[in-house]
């Protein structure tokens, strides 16, 4: 994925070393033969597989400390994990690794939740989908939603700070924090655990470590915010006109709801089909044979009183009003919970059903909301250029102008092929992107994938100021040491 490997601290861990990591998380904490480390240095996509000391497992903040303290005095590595769902390899070791990965799946605990405060305070390795259940219970809600949200978590999730399929309305994982602690690469503990919405007091220190995949330092707690829960959701599939129309349906669509769009997501014809391909008990909402789709969902805090329109009847006046425009060709709402679920489960499913497929190329990329149209024909038509008989699959999070350009290879080409044409697809994409304004990684980070292209991208400036920061924080560059920055 990248033109050379960077150079990387390589300290062994000693036999002494691994007694005193054992000493700290205990024999449970410590994996150490190659079967078990498996899992932990090879990716959720199964391209890259990474080297590893050991992966160490601690349970507690003070654990994560004394190991951190310990490698920092020795000069060793650690990468930090959580459910290892991240697509750009951000969360597996290079291969030269010979320190640790330090997986946060043992900090589990729900610390606290406050109903009143609409906040809950928990631990780094909690899983996302636990988290939503829980505030459920409490009946409220945590608006962060992703395709991985049974595996990945919420320390991952704010360490890329994740985006999803409501940031349109709650915002990106960086969003929806009010504090956080961190255990720094020198193993000291920063305690920003406040739940507090108005905090002025110098430098925001916790917007440093969200989105910095573990190169400054470990989140171990946070301190979410919850909003009400919704009581009155409308879920509808709609074949449109083409990507023009889906911004004139979504602009329309704020005010046609009052103000309560969550979600608006774009598919391609091509993407649905990938979808019902692969994954199991799916079924085509729409027997359409248009070349685009909207999954547009609507939801309420507020419960529907008897008697009067709530979400799915206003939905339905503005679906007649968008096909009278000619916007929308044809449209399903769904009925019951089942059929929203599937609509959901195709979208959701999609890098699972491209994973099954074969190999292919995505891009993660993000432009003004309002040039998505000019940019997937601008970029469909320089990608076919290159490989004309490549599948293009493109879908995304219209709403936040967040594209997932995607292709599958060519029928027959395997990957080592398909890698060929790799680095000028890329480049004609990510040209394309910059010379929109955009940005050449809109929700899925940087990792070992983007590692050169963020150095080709990005200022000097921009880039000397993230530089300064890692130098600053992490002097002896041991935490997760040639991700996101070349140093
Ligand atoms: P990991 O993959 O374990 O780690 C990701 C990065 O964070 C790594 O750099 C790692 O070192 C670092 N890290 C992990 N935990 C910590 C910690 N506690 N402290 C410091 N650093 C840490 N992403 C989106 O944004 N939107 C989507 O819609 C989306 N959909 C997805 C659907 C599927 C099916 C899959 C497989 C992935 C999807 N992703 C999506 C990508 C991925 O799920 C997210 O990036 C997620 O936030 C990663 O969480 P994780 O716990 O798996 O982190």
């Amino acid at each position: 994925a990248v033109s050379s490997e960077p150079t990387i601290p390589t300290v062994p861990l000693s036999a002494r070393m691994r007694e005193s990591l054992r000493a700290i998380v205990g024999e449970k904490g410590l994996i150490e033969d190659d079967h078990g480390k498996q899992p932990f240095v090879t990716d959720w996509r199964g391209l890259l597989v990474g080297g590893a000391g050991a992966v160490v497992r601690p349970g507690s903040t003070e654990e994560v400390s004394k190991v951190v303290r310990l490698c920092h005095e020795h000069g060793v590595a650690i990468v930090p994990q959580g459910g290892n769902t991240g697509l750009m390899g951000g969360a597996t070791p290079w291969p030269a690794h010979t320190g640790i990965v330090l997986s946060m799946g043992r900090m589990n605990r729900v610390l606290d939740v406050d109903p009143v405060g609409y906040a809950m305070t928990v631990e780094a390795g909690c899983v996302l989908q636990t988290l939503q259940e829980t505030a459920s219970q409490h009946d409220r809600f945590l608006p962060l939603s992703l395709g991985a949200q049974g595996s990945c978590m919420i320390g991952g999730n704010l360490s890329t700070n994740a985006g999803g399929v409501q940031v349109l309305r709650y915002g990106n994982a960086r969003n929806l924090v009010l504090g956080l602690e961190v255990v720094l690469p020198s193993g000291d503990v920063w305690d920003g655990l406040r739940a507090l919405k108005k905090d002025n007091t110098g430098y925001d220190l916790k917007h440093l470590f969200m989105g910095a995949e573990g190169t400054l330092g470990i989140i171990t707690k946070a301190v979410l915010k919850l909003w009400p829960a919704p009581k009155d959701v409308c879920t509808a599939w709609l074949a449109i006109r083409d990507p023009r129309a889906a911004l004139e349906i979504l602009s329309e669509a704020h005010a046609a709801s009052e103000d309560n769009v969550s979600s608006c997501e774009l598919l391609s014809r091509a993407a649905i089909d990938l979808a019902l391909r692969h994954i199991p008990g799916t079924q085509d909402p729409l027997k359409a044979d248009t070349p685009w789709y909207l999954l547009l969902e609507w939801s309420s805090a507020r419960a529907r009183p008897e008697g009067t329109e709530g979400m799915s009847e206003k939905m339905e006046q503005f679906l007649t009003d968008q096909l009278e425009a000619g916007h929308v060709l044809d449209a399903a709402i769904a009925q019951t919970v089942s059929q929203s679920r599937n609509m959901w489960h195709i979208r959701e499913a999609m890098a699972e059903a491209s994973r099954a497929e074969g190999p292919g190329l995505s891009f993660d990329v993000s432009v003004a909301i309002s040039r998505i149209p000019d940019f997937i024909d601008k970029g469909l038509e320089a990608v076919l250029d290159i490989l004309p008989s490549i599948r293009p699959y493109p879908l995304g999070h219209i709403g936040d102008g967040n594209l997932h350009f995607s292709f599958m290879g060519p029928t027959g080409m395997d990957q080592q092929t398909l890698t060929q044409y790799k680095a000028a697809i890329t480049r004609a994409v990510n040209d394309l992107v910059t010379s929109m304004g955009g940005s050449i990684s809109a929700e899925h980070g940087i990792g070992i994938d983007k590692l050169d292209e963020l150095n080709h991208y990005r200022s000097k400036t921009e880039l000397d100021i993230m530089r300064t920061i890692k130098r600053a924080l992490d002097p002896q560059n041991i935490m997760n040491p040639g991700k996101v920055l070349r140093l």
